[in-house]
């Protein structure tokens, strides 16, 4: 995605998500922001086209595209939900990603790359927003072509989950598919992977390790 389509993008999700993106007063400007979105599956007839929401689902259903990565393997994260219920979710999606053995997220305790939380929805419970991903990363680095990311804040919507009755395996299918933007991902045209915009169903699959190996090599 080129940066003024991403910029576009994240007007968007802003202006949907009824969300301000305060400036840090750390202000750097060397980096650079951006939000990707899941959709929630309400019914088969909600599976249309892929929306514009960070999603440049383009390119091959068996690799899932990226536009971003990490500098190292390694990355840290912090489970920031208070519940144990989301703890265990979060849990499960980071192990999931790691059996990948491409990326190693590994805890901290400290000043974590990727924090991974929940919340309720600013759009509401009925909202078509499951979860959502905001990350920055420098504008002048890349590795194999990809911006290099500097921080990323993943969340599963609460109320909307409950309000589509997630089970907790789709939840935790969100949490991965956020996760995956976490750590570069772009939405799968397909929806055989966990990285498809509307992913309810699906876990990791193989397009996306392809995928994360392919942006890690
Ligand atoms: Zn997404």
């Amino acid at each position: 995605m080129n940066n003024r389509l991403m910029g576009t993008l994240l007007t968007f999700v802003a202006v949907a998500a009824g969300l301000s993106f305060a400036t840090p007063s750390h202000h750097d400007t060397h980096l650079k922001t951006d939000a990707d979105t899941t959709e929630g599956v309400k019914t088969v007839q909600s599976l249309g086209t892929v929306k514009a929401d960070g999603g440049s689902a383009t390119g091959s259903a068996s690799v899932t595209p990226a536009a971003k990565r990490w500098q190292s393997k390694t990355v840290t994260y912090k489970i920031a939900s208070g519940t144990s219920y989301y703890k265990s979710v979060w849990g499960s999606a980071v192990k999931t990603w790691n059996r990948s053995g491409v990326v190693h997220l590994v805890p901290t305790s400290g000043k974590a790359d990727i924090t991974l939380s929940n919340s309720n929805s600013p759009q509401g419970s009925n909202s078509s927003t499951v979860g959502i991903t905001y990350s920055s990363y420098y504008n002048n680095k890349t590795l194999n072509g990809l911006a290099v990311l500097a921080s990323a804040k993943s969340y599963v919507y609460t109320n909307v989950a409950n309000h589509y009755h997630y089970s907790k395996t789709e939840r935790t299918n969100v949490a991965e598919h956020e996760l995956g933007h976490a750590l570069g991902l772009e939405h799968n045209v397909g929806k055989k992977s966990v990285m498809y915009y509307a992913t309810r169903s699906q876990s990791v699959s193989k397009p996306d390790i392809k995928g994360l190996q392919h942006s890690y090599r």
